[in-house]
């Protein structure tokens, strides 16, 4: 199998993952690059799964249904281009052979979904999560529809994962979280050699994705948020009380976010 991010838009990236029976791509927002890759190594489109309903990430289904016939799969809870297969909590879509657990992860819109594929399912052995703008590396995605509170529990579901999982994100946006990751954390030493390393894939024009949940845990601040030394410099900047509750340590820090620069 090969998994690639196909990169859309100034910084979206189109997964792609091909095995010999087909490919299936998560998220296309435009079509062409789609298009490209699949002329390129020769491949049928299997599936397209869709995590919301963000133009950036399903601008590019209809043409690629059309032209393919892909199976087109979704959040329940949101306007997909039409026909696909509605998704939600604990249902599993099944592509390609690969049984792919679907987790309902509110919070950016309020019926975002993330697609995961077991280890004893994944063909490599290695898990493998898509979760479209819910985490990213050393971040997470903007309440647009959901509360601090849903974020929370969604982040928390995900950081349950398995250490090895390979995080698959929507956006390449890792070096301006980890420069708002150091504020937080100033004297987290593997963020800080996370940091440089993901500046020198950057310079050389490389991804710094897929990430990893046991990564992310150690390094992303918005998984990090009820760790004593991100308690304590939400706290100072928000001006929270010492025993502030988890999620209004967590909208403290989202919002710090929002505003940092
Ligand atoms: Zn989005
Ligand atoms: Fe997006």
């Amino acid at each position: 199998m090969t998994l690639v991010p196909l990169p859309a838009f100034a910084d979206n990236y189109i997964w792609m993952l091909q095995l010999e029976s087909g490919a299936i791509v998560v998220d296309p927002g435009e079509a062409e690059p789609v298009l490209d890759a699949l002329a390129r190594s020769q491949a049928r489109l299997a599936a397209i799964l869709v995590t919301h309903h963000h133009a950036d990430h399903v601008g590019g289904v209809d043409v690629l249904r059309q032209a393919t016939g892909a199976m087109v799969f979704g959040p329940a809870g949101e306007t997909i281009p039409e026909p696909y297969r509605p998704l939600g909590d604990g249902d599993v879509a099944e592509v390609l052979g690969l049984p792919f657990s679907v987790i309902d992860v509110p919070g950016h819109t309020a019926g975002h979904i993330a697609y995961f594929l077991p280890a004893h399912a994944a063909p490599d052995g290695v898990p493998l999560l898509f979760c479209g703008d819910t985490l990213f590396s050393g971040g997470c995605g903007r309440l647009f529809e959901g509360t601090p509170q849903q974020m929370l529990h969604s982040l928390d579901a995900l950081a349950a994962l398995p250490g090895a999982t390979r995080v698959c994100c929507a956006h390449e946006y890792t070096l301006s979280n980890l420069r708002f990751a150091r504020a937080v954390e100033p004297t987290n030493d593997t963020l800080a050699r996370y940091q440089a390393d993901c500046e020198a894939l950057r310079a050389r024009g490389l991804p710094t994705l897929p990430s990893r949940i046991d990564t992310e845990r150690s390094i992303n601040p918005f998984l990090r948020s009820r760790q004593d030394s991100v308690r304590a410099t939400v706290g100072a900047h928000a001006g929270l009380p010492p025993q502030a509750p988890d999620t209004d340590v967590f909208a403290a820090l989202r919002q710090w976010k929002n505003n940092f620069r």
